[in-house]
């Protein structure tokens, strides 16, 4: 727990970024902390909201996510596969399309990357609303994948984000207001 609250210590927020009114949440101060990003890992590896040996492949999503995702998949000795914002992948992929808060936004996987039955971990620096967190899931479901469970670093309160994803396991670190 302590080693978590290091961690913790490290986030910094940055009022009206990148708009005014908004206090964005920036854990990148704990992945160039070498001490840091190792006990940020290890306090991932603790709270998996599964046993290790459940998981198969840990799924990130752009853009944090694939700062934390692959670190994280070497340390469990899994692979890794990026969810990524639509466009960017090359042919085949599967598109989900969710609701931002003015719009809407599309990720996409290569439909080749999850394998059928394969359990799969989603991982994230943080969950808001769940909106981006849940479209993954069904992208990962649409794929044949099944969805282990979620890891995120921070989770914001008063959101219910938790309630987005169903009954799927979720872990964080941290709950910030
Ligand atoms: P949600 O879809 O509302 O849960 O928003 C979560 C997504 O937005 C994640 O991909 C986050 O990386 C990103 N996000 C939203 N707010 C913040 C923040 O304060 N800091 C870092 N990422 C954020």
């Amino acid at each position: 727990v302590e080693d978590a609250e290091y961690v913790v210590s490290l986030i910094r927020t940055i009022p009206d970024f990148p708009k005014p009114g908004i206090h964005f949440r920036d854990f990148t101060p704990a992945m160039t902390d070498a001490r840091g990003l190792q006990l940020m890992l290890k306090a991932l590896e603790r709270t998996l909201p599964v046993p290790a040996d459940q998981i198969d492949l840990i799924a990130g999503l752009e853009a944090r996510g694939f700062l934390l995702g692959p670190a994280l998949a070497a340390h469990l000795g899994k692979g890794f596969v990026p969810v990524r914002k639509a466009g960017k992948l090359p042919p085949e992929t599967i598109k989900e399309s969710y609701e931002l808060e003015y719009g809407t936004a599309s990720i996409e996987i290569e439909t080749a990357a999850v394998h059928n039955g394969q359990r799969v971990l989603i991982v994230d620096d943080l969950i808001a609303t769940g909106g981006t967190a849940a479209a993954a899931a069904k992208l990962i479901e649409s794929a044949g994948g099944k969805v282990a469970g979620f890891s995120f670093v921070m989770e914001l309160q008063g959101l219910d984000g938790r309630a987005a994803l169903g009954d799927h396991p979720v872990a964080s670190l941290t709950v910030m207001p």
